[in-house]
């Protein structure tokens, strides 16, 4: 009975931890009365947690706010560059890491290309403690203070025991991130779920618990954010709608099917479609979205395009009638271009939903979305006690 009791009291007082932090964090600062009243617990448990926090060098005292009446209340501030996390995007065709601070500011970053003879899994995490180590030295950062390594990663992600599962585009299966030795702790999780929670966490507002990100690049990918976690399936595979099924019999996709979304609404869709249709030879979707105003049959391949994007649009809202499809990878880019086009095609009058139940925008972390979701991972356990994942 002492046991549960005890182990009951250390869990409180972490989850008390881990609100005081995480309502710094959003507030960047406030009185120790502040946060007392905000999390509805005691001026002295404040006190505690906030004497321990000075300790370990996340928050600071800065000075008196204005008194009500006694003595003038102390405040309380985060200090944003009191730890660093490191986010490692992997794709096809290139790595990209980053180090951030708790702000996920990027402070350093660094990408390299990766052709087919050097895209090892090995090299690339070479590659991440190279960079892992330089980053130390020319910043003159204590090794401690990086919380940890973030991957993103293109492929089924089994998060809780740190295996790449499967990454079609790579070309790999069952990578082990445990075997790799970081000397600080590792975390992975899938492209577009990293996204999705990036956008969520980043920008959070009040219609964001039910948010789908859906990532179009090379192929399409899609993370699920389900009142306020990210939705995984009994399987890792959730959001895998990149692959549902748009044209019956349609053309064949790398997974083995046929008609698969991607296959019709990713960037490489769409220029495939177009060089295939006007004969010319465009190396990447900007080419033609500069054409887009002149040109007819550029016009048309882009509606068509646009079509197909809709169509997968409208299935997720009806599965799974969410408050937001956040766009996001290479296409997002060309918002202005395509965003009214893509709105008309998605709530073109129908029983279910209009757009005020369900808003499209665009990532407003940019090219960032992935490589920040990567470098969350290993902050978010300063702020919750439970899994961010279900
Ligand atoms: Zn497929």
């Amino acid at each position: 009975m002492t046991k549960i009791k005890k182990l009951d009291q250390e869990t409180i007082k972490k989850i008390n931890q881990n609100n005081v932090l995480y309502l710094l964090y959003r507030h960047d600062q406030l009185t120790k009365h502040d946060i007392a009243k905000k999390l509805g617990i005691s001026i002295p448990t404040v006190v505690t947690n906030i004497n321990e926090l000075i300790e370990l060098g996340f928050v600071e005292e800065a000075g008196v706010g204005k008194s009500t009446g006694g003595r003038k209340p102390v405040i309380v501030k985060f200090l944003p560059d009191s730890r660093y996390s490191m986010g490692v995007v992997i794709t096809k065709d290139y790595v990209r890491m980053v180090l951030t601070n708790l702000h996920f500011e990027i402070i350093k970053e660094v990408s390299i290309s990766i052709d087919e003879e050097l895209q090892s899994i090995d090299y690339i995490i070479e590659a991440v403690k190279e960079f892992q180590k330089n980053v130390c030295e020319e910043l003159s950062i204590d090794e401690n203070k990086i919380l940890g390594i973030g991957f993103s990663l293109p492929g089924t992600v089994n998060e809780k025991t740190l295996i790449l599962e499967n990454a079609i585009n790579l070309g790999i299966k069952n990578i082990d991130f445990k075997n790799y030795d970081f000397n600080c702790p590792v975390y992975i999780e899938n492209e577009a779920n990293a996204s999705a929670y990036a956008e969520y966490f980043v920008y959070p507002d009040k219609s964001n618990s039910k948010l789908i990100f859906v990532s179009i690049t090379e192929g399409i990918g899609t993370g699920i954010v389900f009142n306020s976690l990210l939705y995984k399936g009994a399987n890792k595979r959730a959001g895998e709608w990149g692959h549902m099924t748009i044209v019956k019999d349609g053309k064949s996709c790398a997974c083995g099917k046929n008609g698969c979304w991607e296959v019709y609404a990713s960037s490489k869709a769409l220029l495939k479609t177009y060089n295939k249709d006007t004969g010319l030879k465009r190396r990447n979707i900007s080419e033609i979205f500069m054409e887009l105003d002149e040109d007819y049959k550029t016009q048309k391949v882009v509606d068509e395009y646009l079509e197909y994007l809709a169509e997968g649009i409208k299935n997720i809202i009806l599965i799974m009638d969410p408050d937001k499809i956040v766009i996001g990878g290479e296409i997002a880019f060309y918002e202005d271009y395509i965003k009214e086009a893509l709105n008309e095609k998605v709530y073109k009058p129908n029983a279910f939903f209009t757009a005020k139940d369900c808003k499209i925008e665009f990532t407003k972390l940019k090219a960032n979305a992935s490589v920040i979701g990567a470098a969350l991972l290993p902050v978010m356990p300063l702020f919750f006690n439970n899994n961010i994942t279900i």
